[in-house]
Parts: C-alpha cells; structure tokens; sequence
C-alpha cells in the first residue's frame, strides 16, 4: 500500500500529539500553523531579553507526555527535565485567608483545620468521593471516542450515580463548608474553560490528579516541552510547516481530500483539525450542515482571558508569593456570574499570578523576573468597551498586587505585553475569542461535545480543547491519542476495500 499522507491543521498541543503519533503510525504527516512559532496557546512570547510562556504553566499527568516519547523509542527525561512544584498553589482570599497545597495530606490538613476544624475531614471525605470520579471519568473514559449515543447511553448510570449532573461547586459543597476553602477546591474548572457553578463534578478529578501525579514546570519554560514535541515530530520525518494558514479544507464526495495552505492545494487522505472546533466547522468546512452551525453558535463557550506579562528588573520575590499563585476576589460566585452570564467586567476580580522563577531561575534572564498576571474575562460576546476597561482593570490589579504582595512593583517593570479575547479570537482564531472554546458542562462533554471524528465528512478528525475530552494539556493530550486510534481503524477500513 501506498504510504498515507496526513495534514494536521494547528500545533497546538492537541495537534502536535496527534502529528506525533500519526507519523509515529508510519503515515507521512504534514503540519500546518498559522503562527511563526508552534504551540498554540503553549507559545512563547520574547520581548526584550525576556521570553514568557504565553499559556499553561501547570502540567498534570505528565504520563500522557511521556507515553509520547515511549512511542517513538525515545525518553521524555532526556527531551525535557520536569521540575516538581511545591506547593501546587498558594491561594489568597480578600479576607486573609490563605493556603498554601500540595499532595500531602500532612501539610494540607492542618492548614484546612486551621481554618475550619470539621472542614479537615470533610476534606478527606471530598478526596474519598471524588476517587470515582477520577476513576470513571479520567482512567477509563478519558481515552474513550464516544462518537455514538449508544456509547453515551453506556456510561449514563455511571455517571448518574456518581452525581455527574450535579456542579463541581455543589459536589465539593457537600463535604467543605468555609467559603474560602469552598473556593480552593473549586476553582478548577476555570483552568480548563469551566464555570464552578455549571461544570459537571466529573471535573472536581482535576484536584484528584495534581495528587496523584503532582505539578510540574519544564525546566526553561513551556517553550521547552512544545519545542521537544516539535523536534521528536521532526525526527520522525513530520514536516512542520510554521506560518502557514490553512484557508480551506477540501472536501470531496463527502470525504476530507486535503487543505488549501497559504492559497495552495495539498491533498491527503486524512485530515486532523487543531484548530478551535467551532471554528473548523464555521470557517473552515463549506459543507457543514446549517443545524451543525445553528446548534454551534448556540453552545455555551468558556470565558476568555486578560493575560499581562512583566518583565521585571528585580531579583527577589516576596516571601508571600510561591510559583503558582490565585488571588480570590472578594464575591466567588457572582463574580462568576458577571464574567460568563452576565459578561460584564466588575470592578473586583480573581487573579492567577505566575511567578515562573520559584521553581526555575533560569525562567528569566539573571537577576530579573519574567511573570504574568492572568484575569478571567467575558469572551467576545459582550458589548464591553474593550481596550479602555482592560486598561483601567490593568491598573487595579497592578495596585492590588502592590497593596498585598509587591510594594512598588510598577517601579520594576522594565517590559510589558498584554493578551485579550481579540488575540484568542484573531491570532489564534478562537469563535468568540475564547480561552478554552467550549465550557464543560455535562450536556457538552462526551458525546455532547463535537467529536473526535466527524459525523458528516468522512476522513476529518479533530483534536484540541473543543473537541472530547476536552481543554487543558492532559485533555488534549488525550484527544489526539483518541483520534489516532480512529483514524489508524479508518485508514485500515479504506485499505481493506481497496
Ligand atoms: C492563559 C492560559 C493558561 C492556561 N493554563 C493551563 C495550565 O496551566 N495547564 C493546562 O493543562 N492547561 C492550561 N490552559 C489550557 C491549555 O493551554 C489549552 O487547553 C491547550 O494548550 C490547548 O491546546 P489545543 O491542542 O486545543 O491547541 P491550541 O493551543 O488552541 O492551538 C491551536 C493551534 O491551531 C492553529 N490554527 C488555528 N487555525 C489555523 C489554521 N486555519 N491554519 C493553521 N493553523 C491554525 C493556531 O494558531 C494554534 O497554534 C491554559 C490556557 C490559557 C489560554
């Protein structure tokens, strides 16, 4: 047989995976990025002497990274050195509150008792009952197509009884009582798009697998961990082709036959879309059928994100800040109503402020420190005068982080760069400009969410945060290691009736 040609549309790490493991599969991949440099949302921004991760800063289940390597006879240890974090996170609360997590319980539970005394086993009680959930949810489905209703309908009682309806806040309710400590094992729907309020409490796992696989930082920043991906791709005879838009995807008698890149045809037997889901199937594809797009822009959509990066010309830290830190503003659940139902900018507001140099002096240049402050915001769906609230929300982050952790920090600033919706919408080509496309809700995820293979166009596939099982590096991760599976089947079908 002839050896297959692949186009995967996007490097992000959803399509760097999949590139990875499709090349590894022996089918001849050509990678298509829009942007000069890969890795999506995980790109590097350089400015001045300072490189910043644009994005994730927090790897989970690093297993899915490795499995990667393993493919290809190769180690992710002699590729990337992952550094552990400790503490996973210091959170803040407006009222003084504070904890600072990691996984062990001995460090934890004193904090939490500290704060609450019967939170301390309510929080046992909360590890004990969302143990299912990691295990249905991220063990045994995480790697599941669903691209049937039957197997949707399959899992449902599993899923009933693991209260898979109920909100992650509710869930985590049921067992902690404090406000603050509520807020600090709820939060993390926000890392991948979700609302606490509305996400499915298959998503309280998230917390379940920073414990069991820890939080790591790659040594030299994100950029080493895509560009080892990019490099493994490459070893493997992937050819990466890096400013290349893909205008179009071609489709033929119902079936994916290639991409237009850069106003040039290629064709090719498979084609694996990277790009934001919606928008694969709005701009991407003539032929997507209008109740496709009808049901697509009527989904709910993640909020988006105001991301501000300093470089600063300073070479200490304050005591109080660890790497990854989350500042909580004084409401929780209605400042999660304004940023994703009402879609408002408030005047108050939560933070995560990165401060990569705790865990890697080599993150900045010497002596100086390269961070970043992240705000949720609404997404594009608003009628926000953008620039001019931005701006004002700039400076009353900059004060609050002076106020309570980093008296004159404003003096230090020697660089600044700043993302916002328009960047996810018009650089990364993001429907709505959303950090995390879809948000997951349970009535969105598994079978609900588009699926991995296409169910109108023959030999398209996607992956990426849009797509099942959805957004945040283990997610996507995951999403490419179900398209290879499918693609691999469908390619070995079109052989058979060849
Ligand atoms: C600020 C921020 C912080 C985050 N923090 C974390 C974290 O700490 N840990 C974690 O696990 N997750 C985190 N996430 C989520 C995680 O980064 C994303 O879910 C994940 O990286 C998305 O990967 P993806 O495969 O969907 O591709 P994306 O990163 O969305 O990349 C898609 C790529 O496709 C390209 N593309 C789009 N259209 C075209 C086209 N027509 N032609 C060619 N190329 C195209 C884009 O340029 C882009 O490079 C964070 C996200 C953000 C935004």
């Amino acid at each position: 047989m002839r050896q297959k040609r692949i186009v995967v549309i996007g490097s992000g790490f959803g399509g760097l995976a999949a590139a990875v493991r499709l090349q590894a599969r022996g089918f001849q991949v050509d990678l298509f990025e829009r942007l000069p440099e890969p890795g999506g949302r995980a790109r590097t921004f350089h400015v001045g002497d300072y490189a910043f991760d644009g994005g994730p800063t927090v790897v989970t289940a690093p297993f899915l990274l490795e499995e990667l390597f393993q493919l290809t006879g190769k180690r992710l240890d002699r590729a990337v050195e992952l550094l552990p974090v400790d503490p996973f996170y210091k959170l803040f609360d407006a009222r003084g509150n504070t904890l600072s997590y990691n996984g062990d319980p001995a460090h934890v539970l004193p904090q939490v008792e500290a704060i609450h005394p019967p939170d301390a086993d309510g929080y046992l009680a909360f590890l004990r009952a969302a143990e299912p959930l990691l295990q249905k949810g991220f063990i045994e489905l995480g790697a599941e197509p669903f691209l049937r209703l039957s197997d949707m309908a399959r899992v449902a009682p599993d899923l009933a009884k693991l209260r898979a309806y109920e909100s992650v806040y509710r869930f985590v309710g049921r067992y902690i009582q404090h406000p603050f400590l509520r807020q600090c094992f709820t939060f993390h729907p926000l890392f991948i798009g979700g609302n606490p309020l509305k996400a499915s409490a298959i998503y309280a796992m998230i917390h379940l697998i920073e414990q069991r696989w820890g939080v790591w930082y790659p040594r030299g920043g994100m950029r080493s961990l895509v560009d080892a991906l990019a490099a493994l791709f490459g070893d493997l005879g992937g050819r990466l082709h890096l400013g290349t838009p893909v205008d179009r995807i071609l489709v033929s008698g119902g079936r994916a036959a290639g991409v237009v890149a850069a106003g040039e045809r290629i064709p090719a037997d498979a084609v694996v879309s990277n790009a934001d889901a919606a928008t694969t199937y709005l701009k991407l594809v003539e032929q997507t059928p209008p109740r496709v797009r009808r049901h697509l822009t009527r989904s709910h959509y993640s909020m988006s994100l105001a991301v501000w990066y300093y470089g600063l010309a300073t070479d200490q830290v304050p005591d109080a800040l660890a790497h990854h830190n989350i500042v909580f503003g004084p409401r929780y659940e209605d400042l999660i109503r304004d940023i994703f139902e009402r879609k408002v900018i408030a005047d108050d507001f939560s933070l995560y402020l990165h401060v990569p140099s705790r865990t890697d002096p080599s993150a900045a240049p010497p002596g100086k420190q390269a961070l970043y402050v992240l705000v949720p915001v609404p997404n594009l769906a608003s009628t926000i005068s953008w620039d001019d609230e931005l701006q004002r929300l700039e400076e009353r982050v900059l004060s609050l982080i002076e106020a309570r952790f980093w008296p004159g920090f404003r003096r230090f600033i020697e660089v600044r760069h700043r993302i916002d919706p328009f960047y996810f919408a018009h650089d990364l080509g993001t429907y709505l400009g959303t950090g995390f496309s879809l948000e997951p809700r349970l009535m969105q995820s598994a079978w609900f969410r588009p699926h991995n293979k296409s169910p109108f166009i023959r030999g398209l596939y996607l992956v990426g945060a849009g797509t099942h099982p959805g957004a945040g590096i283990p997610g996507v991760l995951l999403s490419a290691k179900i398209a290879e599976k499918i693609v691999v089947r469908d390619m070995e079908e079109v052989d058979r009736r060849a």
